[in-house]
């Protein structure tokens, strides 16, 4: 038994262990692929958000990039530039200027010489006027006398305002006499980014060749580096002027882990934000050549991580769910299949246990039946008995019987011997008086022999209601004889009760008969013999006892003289039966009897029967 629990209980832990392991595998492949499609999502709406702002970008700078080569077709900036600088055509030129920079909506619009000194300028009249500073170290200034067009976005020297600049060279014939500049504020793009961002939405950024943030939607990343500059890097910043005298940050930007399918076009970031908490950022970037910078798309991920949360929680939930939902089948599936073995085993004891059951009932069917024939044949054999005990009774008064008879055969004798004589000497009166004699002593004799009968036959076994006096009568009757012989002094109390009992006269008679002349043997050989029958009534009962002046019995046999064949008289006195047969008798009319020594000598038999209201002969249901 310790064995299976020890199995079920290893069965289970490897159940609960494999399903442990499966919720662990499940989470991990839902997460990752939850984060695959969220980081795809979000790539993909960066990609697209990214392309509708470098699209803007390109068409606003696109709008202004021939504005320079419009300009230096205009021989008023060449004929100025050729040394014909006077005050008039001066003021004539920065007026140009000054209109078409309101026209065109740029920021500034200037002229530089050959050596890159600026000589008219859209801002004359300002005081932070552009005239008279030389932007040679500027890229567009190199560009353009160069030839070509040139472009190039920085910080403003002196108005400290983002700008780009397109530039274009001013020929006279072969020689690049000069440079015509139009400066674009950036600022106001960003303001415009800034205006049509929600929050909550990704950040824009323009980083230069060397990632320096140079337009941003989040101001604190503004002239930050994403990585600190290498030595070549700020040697170039520093030439190019790009920023002024502006001191550049770092961002120290991390690169952050991403799903294996976007490892290639959009990177991951990390960058700590002003609560110095690192934040992590998908970067969608584009190129914009022409334009020199590059375009980033921030959007940050943690809705991604939230998104990827989410799955996992649900898909734990759902599969714990499902693996209850699972154990709990099989449980049940488990309980209903034990349930069944319990009920087959149940039902295959309950049909082995009929089959004894009806086996036991069929033997003690039989027993019932074997012992109803043994009841019977007892019964039988008990009727036997009783009238076996009765012959002996009558046996052993034979002699009484004898000398009761021969008495009256005696006297009927000589009355018949003088009744003859008296016939011959012809005296009838005499002869007729003899004749009634004999009459009378036949009539006495025949009672004496009815009495017999009566006491021979057999009873119909049924109770009745039997009158106490009639049976002890009847009793002293056939035993009177005796008693007169042995010259017994007997008495009876209480017959002026007239109690009836519950009972069976024949052998109430017997019992009496039986206990009467078991009296006059116990008495023999006493010179003094004394029986008193008694009849008295205790509550609902009648007692008869009978009380002898004999030997009494001896207390160790007390216990035994009612058992079958125990006898203390010699073969020819006595059976041992009369004894079991009277108390069977009694108990048979619901009665009791019992045995004792009187307190002044001699043996007491009691009696105690029903008595009965009824008159005699009626019969009790
Ligand atoms: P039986 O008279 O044939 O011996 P019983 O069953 O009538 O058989 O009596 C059993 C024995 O009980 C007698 O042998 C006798 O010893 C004893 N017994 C019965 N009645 C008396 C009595 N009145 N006084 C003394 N002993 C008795």
């Amino acid at each position: 038994m310790p064995d299976l629990i020890a199995f079920i209980h290893r069965r289970s832990a490897l159940m609960i262990g494999g399903l442990l392991l499966l919720l662990v595998l499940l989470v991990w492949v839902s997460g990752s692929l939850s984060r695959q499609v969220a980081f795809d999502q979000l790539q993909e709406s960066g990609v697209a958000e990214l392309n509708r702002y470098a699209n803007s970008l390109g068409v606003t700078l696109s709008r202004y990039e021939f504005i320079p080569e419009l300009l230096s077709t205009n021989p008023l900036l060449r004929d100025f530039l050729q040394d014909k600088r006077d005050e008039q055509v001066s003021q004539q030129l920065n007026l140009y200027l000054q209109k078409m920079n309101e026209v065109s909506n740029t920021s500034d619009i200037y002229l530089l010489d050959s050596l890159g000194t600026t000589v008219a300028a859209s801002n004359w009249h300002l005081p932070t006027t552009f005239i008279g500073n030389n932007y040679n170290f500027r890229p567009y200034y190199t560009q353009a006398m160069e030839g070509r067009r040139g472009r190039y976005y920085a910080l403003g020297l002196s108005s400290q305002r983002r700008g780009y600049y397109f530039s274009y060279p001013i020929t006279d014939a072969e020689d690049i006499i000069g440079v015509i500049v139009i400066k674009i504020s950036l600022s106001d793009v960003e303001l415009q980014w800034n205006s049509t961002r929600l929050p909550g939405q990704p950040d824009l950024v323009v980083t230069d060749p060397q990632g320096v943030v140079f337009i941003s939607t989040n101001p604190q990343w503004l002239y930050h580096s994403m990585q600190p500059l290498g030595p070549v890097d700020q040697q170039r910043v520093r030439l190019e002027r790009r920023y002024g005298d502006h001191a550049l940050g770092t961002l120290n930007a991390r690169a952050g882990l991403l799903p294996e399918a976007l490892k290639d076009s959009p990177a991951r970031i990390l960058v700590i934000d002003e609560q110095r908490r690192p934040r992590s950022y998908l970067v969608n970037s584009l190129m914009m050549e022409d334009a020199g910078w590059q375009v980033h798309l921030l959007s940050v991920t943690e809705p991604v991580r939230n998104q990827v949360l989410t799955t996992v929680i649900i898909t734990a939930a759902l599969f714990v769910i499902v693996a209850l939902l699972l154990l709990f089948l099989i449980e049940r599936i488990r309980y209903i299949r034990n349930l069944r073995q319990a009920h087959d085993l149940l039902e295959s004891r309950v049909i082995s246990r009929t089959a004894d059951l009806s086996k036991t009932n069929q033997q003690l069917l039989a027993e019932v039946e074997e012992r109803q024939r043994t009841e019977q044949m007892l019964r039988q054999t008990q009727d036997e008995l009783i009238q076996a005990a009765k012959l002996a009774v009558m046996g052993q008064m034979s002699a009484g019987i004898n000398h009761e008879l021969n008495q009256p055969l005696a006297a009927i004798r000589s009355y018949a011997e003088n009744a003859q004589k008296f016939l011959q000497r012809g005296r009838e009166v005499n002869t007729s008086a003899n004749l009634a004699e004999i009459v009378s002593l036949t009539e006495h004799m025949s009672k004496i022999v009815a009495q017999f009968k009566v006491f021979a036959r057999k009873s119909s076994g049924t109770l009745v209601s039997v009158s106490v006096n009639a049976c002890l009568n009847a009793a002293l009757n056939i035993i009177a004889p005796q008693l007169r012989q042995q010259r017994v002094q007997w008495s009876v109390q209480g017959s002026e009760l007239d109690l009836y009992v519950l009972g069976d006269m024949v052998r109430l008679e017997q019992v009496l008969i039986n206990l009467l002349s078991n009296a006059l043997h116990a008495m023999d050989g006493f010179d003094t013999k004394q029986l008193t029958v008694s009849i008295s009534k205790l509550d609902d009962k009648v007692v008869i006892t009978v009380h002898d002046s004999g030997k009494g019995i001896d207390e160790a046999l007390i216990e035994k003289i009612f058992e079958p064949f125990f006898t203390t008289k010699d073969v020819t006195q006595g059976l041992g039966l009369g004894l079991s047969i009277s108390h069977r008798i009694i108990e048979s009319m619901q009665g009791r009897m019992r045995a004792e020594n009187h307190s002044q000598g001699g043996a007491i038999f009691r009696i105690e029967l029903q008595q009965s209201q009824a008159q005699e002969g009626d019969q009790i249901a």
